[in-house]
């Protein structure tokens, strides 16, 4: 395979926001508004010390031009490199480099993975005016024509103040899937974290973007109700996707860093973390309760358990079988597989069964004993490390 430096010509850069969903990652990024126009949960980093600020469709419209001259420029050096064509290898091959311009590195990634998938940043995209956001997509369509879907997030705050008729339009110039950060149908606990939106609203909102045509992504925070409000975030949280029937039900589990407003309510001890093993017994109370025909989905590096994932109902008692296996297991061996996930030796319970690894986990699990640290403060400081 030809190995040549081919990011020497990169054409100028064009804005991308700091995150997307995990199923977003080949995603091409195109920056439609920046940061937060809400910005106050409690659990949330991401945006904060930021301002919110809408672009004008002129400044989206030129980065999505920039973009497709990345595109094109890639398509060309397939070619001229030696590739024989095959942008794919191309895309692989530059992503292979240690270093290079994010934005060519965006596109590359897009292009490696069949160049199929956009997804609009940052957090509320729906917070556009309507003939903005449908002259943002038409423009994004007739630039990328291997494009077959473009995907993006919005609160439910928003989408429930879209009238059906606005949603239907932006659906049909080509939105296909909304992201929404359900987190928990419990109003004591939205409150509390100051989500700023309700359950009734949450449940609006998705019934609204389903009825319109839109996949919906619904984002679930296992955990986030700590110790006072866990039965009320599990009861709710089913009770409110059982109404909206979501496509998709994604698990993010809550982890607390010094950069959420969150940490200072640990520190005084307002707010009570569960131990992971009571949050892998709130995912089992929710997925019990859960009567809904979607995709659910363990996609966070967060997540304890990646591989409690399929098609509800039908693999709901698959799910609770692997919950219920991980329960099962000696404590030293939950605090193994604990470990071995936070490190990146484990990706899956199954990986436990491998001798050589699992020595290796015991090994560490031994030195941190023996050097007196305390084992959950190692595994949250490497948590600390996937955010
Ligand atoms: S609405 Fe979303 S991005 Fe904004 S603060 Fe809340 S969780 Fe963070």
């Amino acid at each position: 395979m030809a190995q040549e430096d081919t990011t020497s010509e990169s054409v100028a850069g064009f804005e991308i926001g700091p995150i997307r969903p995990p199923s977003e990652a080949y995603s091409l990024l195109i920056r439609a508004t920046r940061n937060c126009p809400w910005n106050r949960c409690l659990f949330c980093h991401c945006y904060k010390g930021t301002q919110f600020s809408l672009r004008t469709v002129e400044e989206i419209e030129r980065d999505i031009d920039v973009a497709a001259a990345v595109r094109d420029q890639i398509v060309e050096a397939s070619t001229r490199l030696g590739f024989g064509g095959d942008v794919q290898a191309t895309a692989a091959a530059l992503l292979s480099q240690p270093y290079g311009d994010q934005c060519l590195r965006d596109v590359a990634l897009f292009l490696y993975a069949g160049g199929q998938s956009a997804f609009l940043q940052d957090s509320n995209t729906l917070i556009m005016r309507t003939p903005d956001l449908v002259r943002v997509l038409r423009h994004l369509y007739a630039s990328f024509p291997s494009l077959t879907r473009v995907t993006s997030y919005s609160r439910s705050h928003t989408a429930a103040h879209k009238t059906l008729d606005e949603l239907k339009e932006i659906r049909a110039a080509g939105l296909v899937r909304i992201h929404i950060g359900l987190e928990t149908g419990y109003d004591p606990l939205l409150e509390y974290m100051q989500k700023g939106t309700t359950a009734a609203q949450q449940i609006e909102a998705g019934r609204r973007l389903n009825e319109a045509g839109f996949s919906l992504s619904e984002y679930v925070m296992p955990g986030l109700g700590g110790r006072a409000m866990a039965e009320g975030h599990v009861r709710e949280t089913a009770r409110a996707l059982n109404e909206i029937r979501p496509e998709f039900i994604r698990l993010r589990s809550l982890h607390v860093t010094p950069t959420m407003p969150l940490w200072s309510r640990l520190q005084d001890g307002d707010f009570q973390l569960q131990d992971e093993d009571d949050v892998v017994r709130e995912i089992r109370g929710l997925l019990e309760l859960l009567d809904v025909t979607s995709q659910f989905k363990s996609d966070h590096i967060l997540n304890l358990l990646m591989e409690i994932e399929g098609t509800l109902p039908a693999d709901k008692g698959n799910c609770l079988a692997i919950i219920d296996r991980y329960l099962s297991l000696p404590d030293d061996e939950r605090l193994i597989f604990r470990l071995g996930r936070r490190m990146g030796f484990y990706s899956s319970l199954g990986d436990l069964a491998d001798p050589g690894r699992h020595e290796r986990m015991a090994d560490a699990l031994r030195r941190i004993r023996e050097r007196g640290d305390n084992v959950e403060d190692v595994i949250r400081r490497l948590k600390d490390g996937f955010i």
